[in-house]
This record gives C-alpha cells, sequence and structure tokens, in this order.
C-alpha cells in the first residue's frame, strides 16, 4: 500500500468526532491466523463494515513460518481436519482433491500445499476488502481511547481494535552454544523455511539439536537434496515421535474423572486408559486423541505447581506421543537408523565452538558422567518455536511489556489473556481493545497452536469483533456505515 506523507497527527483522528465511519481493525502479524481471521469476517459479511488491516512485513499474507515450507515438510495433522471454517470441516479436504483426487481424510499433504490453499481462499474471500502494510509493527500506545501503532523504520498507523497475531518465533539457541557459533553461516538458527539447508553439502556431517518433528523435517529435507553423509539427532531424551496410527480411527471413551483432577491424577487416568486400549487391541493413539477435546480444560484446572511440573517433567514424553509423525516417515528413520546413516542420541550439549575444521561439540551423552567431542560440518537447531516474548518479540512486545499493556504468564509460554482473547495488562487489568490470537495463547489453553484450535480461536474472534460488540466498546462516536463501498485504503502515516 502507498503511505501518506509523513505528517503531524491529526487531532483525535480515531473516536473523538461523532463523525460516520467505520471502525478500525489492525492485526498486527499476517500468518495463518491472520488471513483465517480475516476470512471468517468475510464470510460474516463484517468486512462491509469494519476496516481491516493487517501488517506484516512478508509480502505474502497465510504462509507465516509453518507454510512457506520445503515441498518435502509434510503437515503433521491430516487433511481431512485443515480446514479454515469450523462450520465446513471438509473445506480443505475438497480443495485439495480438486487438485489430487486420491486424497483421503487421512493423508498429511505437503505444508506449502496447505499455503497455497490458504493464501488462496484469503486471495480470493478476504483479500480485496483488506488492506495489507507491508511492514513491522514496533510498538503500541493508546491515543483517545484507540490505538497508535508504529512502524519500524518510522510511520505510525491508528486503530480501534488491535489483534495480535505474530505467531511463531523462532527456536531459542541451545544452551552452551557459543556467540561464535551463532554467527556461523554453519550453524542453521531456524530450519524452517524452504531453503535453509541450501547451504549443506551432500556429503557434510550435520548434527540436529533436537529430535522432534522439524528434525524429521530436516532429515528428509537433507536427503532429498541429495545429503548422503551421516545425521545425528540429539535431544534430551533421544526420543523420536510416535507413529500416526494406520487405519480407521478408533473412539475410546476416557473415565470420569473429577473436576480440578491433579497432574497425578491425569497421569494415572491416562496410563491406565492406554494400557487398557491396547489390551482391547485398540490403538494407545486413540487414548492421547480422546484427551485433544479436554487438553484446554485439564491444562486450566491444574495449579501452578502441577503446571510447572509437567512443562519440566511431563512434556517431552507428552510431547513425542501428542505430536506425531507419519508412519511412513518414521519407517524411513528407521532405514537410515538400521544403515548407519542416521544416529538419536539422549543428551545435551555442554559446549559449542567453531574453527576452521568443524564445529566442536561437546556432548554430555543421557546416563554418563564426562563428556564426549563430537566434530561436525554443521550444526543444526531444530527445537521448536521460542514461546519467550520477552525474549523474541522484538520491540513491539519489549514496549508493550513496559507500558503494561500486556504480560507474559509465570511460565512463560505466552500472553495473559481472558477466555474471549481480551489481552490482560501487566497490572491485572484488561487491555481495553487489545486482543491476542494464536499460540501466544497457550498459557490458558496449553496445547492451541494447531488449525483445529486456531480456526474456532479466530472464529469466535471474528464473532466478538461485530459491529454490535465495537459499538458498544468504543461509544457511540463510532456510527458503522455499511453503505460505504469496500475499497483499499490507506492509512494516514504519522510521522
Ligand atoms: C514448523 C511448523 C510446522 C507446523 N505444522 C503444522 C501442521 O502441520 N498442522 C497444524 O495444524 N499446525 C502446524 N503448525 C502450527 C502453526 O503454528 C499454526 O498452524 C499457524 O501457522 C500459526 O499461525 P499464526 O498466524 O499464529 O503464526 P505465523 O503463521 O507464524 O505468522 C505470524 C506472522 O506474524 C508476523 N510478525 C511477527 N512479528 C511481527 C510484528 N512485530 N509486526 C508485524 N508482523 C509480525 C510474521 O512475519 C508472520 O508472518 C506448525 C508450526 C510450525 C512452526
Amino acid at each position: 500500500m502507498e503511505l501518506a506523507a509523513a505528517s503531524p497527527m491529526p487531532a483525535s483522528p480515531t473516536l473523538a468526532s461523532p463523525t460516520v465511519r467505520r471502525p478500525r481493525v489492525a492485526v498486527l502479524g499476517g500468518g495463518f491466523c491472520a488471513a483465517n481471521l480475516a476470512t471468517l469476517l468475510a464470510r460474516k459479511g463484517l468486512l462491509d463494515t469494519i476496516d481491516l488491516t493487517i501488517v506484516d512485513p512478508s509480502p505474502r499474507i497465510g504462509r507465516g513460518v509453518a507454510y512457506d515450507a520445503h515441498p518435502v515438510h509434510r503437515l503433521n495433522v491430516p487433511a481431512g481436519k485443515m480446514s479454515m471454517f469450523p462450520d465446513d470441516p471438509d473445506h480443505f479436504l475438497r480443495w485439495a482433491r480438486e487438485r489430487r483426487p486420491e486424497t483421503a481424510p487421512s493423508d498429511f499433504l505437503s505444508r506449502n500445499l496447505y499455503g497455497d490453499y490458504v493464501e488462496e481462499v484469503y486471495g480470493r474471500e478476504a483479500a480485496p476488502r483488506v488492506e495489507h502494510l507491508v511492514a513491522r509493527a514496533d510498538d503500541l500506545h493508546r491515543r483517545d481511547g484507540g490505538w497508535v501503532i508504529a512502524l519500524a523504520g518510522g510511520g505510525a498507523i491508528t486503530a480501534d481494535l488491535v489483534v495480535l497475531a505474530t505467531g511463531n518465533a523462532p527456536p531459542a539457541h541451545p544452551a552452551n552454544i557459543s556467540v561464535g557459533v551463532r554467527g556461523d553461516p554453519r550453524y542453521v538458527a531456524a530450519p524452517w523455511r524452504g531453503d535453509a539447508l541450501r547451504g549443506i553439502g551432500t556429503t557434510d556431517t550435520v548434527l540436529v539439536v533436537g529430535a522432534s518433528l522439524t528434525a524429521l523435517d530436516v532429515l528428509l529435507t537433507l536427503r532429498e537434496q541429495g545429503h548422503t553423509a551421516k545425521v545425528t539427532l540429539l535431544s534430551r531424551r533421544g526420543v523420536l515421535p510416535g507413529p500416526h496410527h494406520e487405519g480407521p480411527a478408533a473412539p475410546v471413551l476416557l473415565p470420569e474423572v473429577p473436576a480440578g483432577a491433579d497432574l497425578r491424577t491425569w497421569m494415572r487416568v491416562v496410563r491406565t486408559a492406554a494400557h487398557a486400549a491396547v489390551a482391547h487391541g485398540l490403538p494407545w493413539q486413540s487414548v492421547i486423541d480422546a484427551l485433544r477435546p479436554v487438553t484446554s480444560d485439564i491444562w486450566a484446572g491444574l495449579g501452578a505447581d502441577d503446571r510447572r511440573r509437567f512443562l519440566v517433567h511431563v512434556r517431552p514424553w507428552w510431547d513425542a506421543h501428542r505430536h506425531r509423525a507419519p508412519s511412513d516417515v518414521l519407517r524411513y528413520a528407521a532405514q537410515l537408523q538400521a544403515a548407519g546413516a542416521l544416529d538419536v542420541r539422549a543428551g545435551t550439549i555442554a559446549s559449542a565452538v567453531a574453527d576452521p575444521h568443524g564445529i566442536h561439540v561437546r556432548v554430555r551423552r543421557r546416563g554418563r558422567s564426562f563428556a564426549e567431542t563430537w566434530r561436525v560440518d554443521h550444526v543444526i537447531n531444530a527445537t521448536g518455536p521460542d514461546l519467550d516474548l520477552a525474549r523474541t518479540g522484538g520491540p513491539l512486545y519489549r514496549n508493550l511489556f513496559v507500558r503494561g499493556h500486556v504480560a507474559q504468564d509465570p511460565d512463560r509460554l505466552g500472553l495473559e489473556a481472558e477466555a474471549s482473547g481480551a489481552a490482560i495488562g501487566g497490572f491485572g487489568q484488561v487491555t481495553p481493545g487489545l486482543f491476542v490470537l494464536g499460540g501466544a495463547r497457550r498459557a490458558q489453553r496449553w496445547e492451541n497452536n494447531a488449525v483445529p484450535d486456531l480456526r474456532a480461536q479466530a472464529d469466535a474472534l471474528a464473532a466478538l469483533l461485530g459491529v454490535d460488540h465495537l459499538r458498544r466498546d468504543l461509544g457511540d462516536s463510532v456510527t458503522p456505515d455499511s453503505s460505504a463501498p469496500p475499497a483499499r485504503r490507506c492509512h494516514p502515516r504519522l510521522g
């Protein structure tokens, strides 16, 4: 979009004058959540009554880091569950079948293909009535009951309501990796982008830190590039993700658990149910899947100590069982292991330094008291998004924390928010007109980052952003003018 030349901010451009105009909503971040929210608003007819701006430095809306991937990277949720629309669960399946008629609901399709879907649906249904500001938001402060959003490189826009949808931050560096290694081109700090591993030669040795789904993506990408040398995956427990169940779903019923049950009780229930399922010829995966609809409630019911215990002791086990890989990918990994081309080790990094001969990593293997040194050509960080926004959130979150508009939860999983997504500020108060959408709401809901969760969250927020709500929230000075023609618009750039 073209911005107007920098000019002083007009007096109270948002809400002071009782003029008839449409409320302005700004979404900071233009990944899946922003595209989904905009499309849901369009389907509810709300883009005719509000002005929506998405602020994201990426020229493409809808992909974020997850769906702008290498073609071999696969979705970890089956096609039948990846629709953008809660009320039309087969939407993605139908779209995919138009391109690949043989697609089954249980197929794990390419993440890039999914990015095509989101981009296309958003582009058709919402983009013509949404303004995309290609910029990074660096600050947010209140003025006259609304918001001023400062952009990187200067300039600002105003909005009545702001949605924080900034998504996945790059992984934190593994502990004990030296500053020299962090700045070395042989160290890949985040492997998600499709071209992140291009610089790795076919005979280079590779250490991947992490053994989860991202580590498997790295393995597949390297092999697809013709890589033949050994790859070592290193994680605290050295366990690969469990397999998805092949074949029809096998629903199980969980036993009744008293409200407010503690972590120990839940662990016992899950273990017993998994053993019982297997004893009856049912897959253990069905027990984990049965927990999906109640995971958020279980999390909300745990006390602070139990949450911490879960994060330290149970989480690696939970992640390996919950975030599962397609069986064919695991079979391929097993073949590589059998051929000596893949090692999966349990341990932690004691130190890592780089010199012209390679990266020298001292590894303390699990159960051993001494460290051994491995020399590798490349180290790839596949440890998953860093959830600590104080560390990764850049200027935007630094400023938001300092101003007290948002607060991190005590476990640093995301932002404090109400069930509606309304942000809770540093003094425990709701910050009017500021909403959180996406994975940053993990603190309240724990697993809240796959499309089935995100589309439900976006749908609820779209309903909340309905005009009646806005009018109530913003006062009578804002009167929706649904007769105004939908058009691409520019906001004044403020000096
Ligand atoms: C590698 C990976 C694979 C995944 N695979 C799956 C899967 O198979 N199935 C599934 O259901 N879920 C998957 N997920 C979960 C995934 O996080 C969500 O599906 C979804 O991508 C989250 O969307 P989002 O909009 O919250 O964040 P993102 O898609 O990460 O988008 C956030 C956007 O915010 C922008 N941004 C950040 N800071 C600013 C700022 N200050 N100003 C302006 N813009 C900013 C970024 O540029 C980015 O475009 C995966 C996640 C990852 C990381």
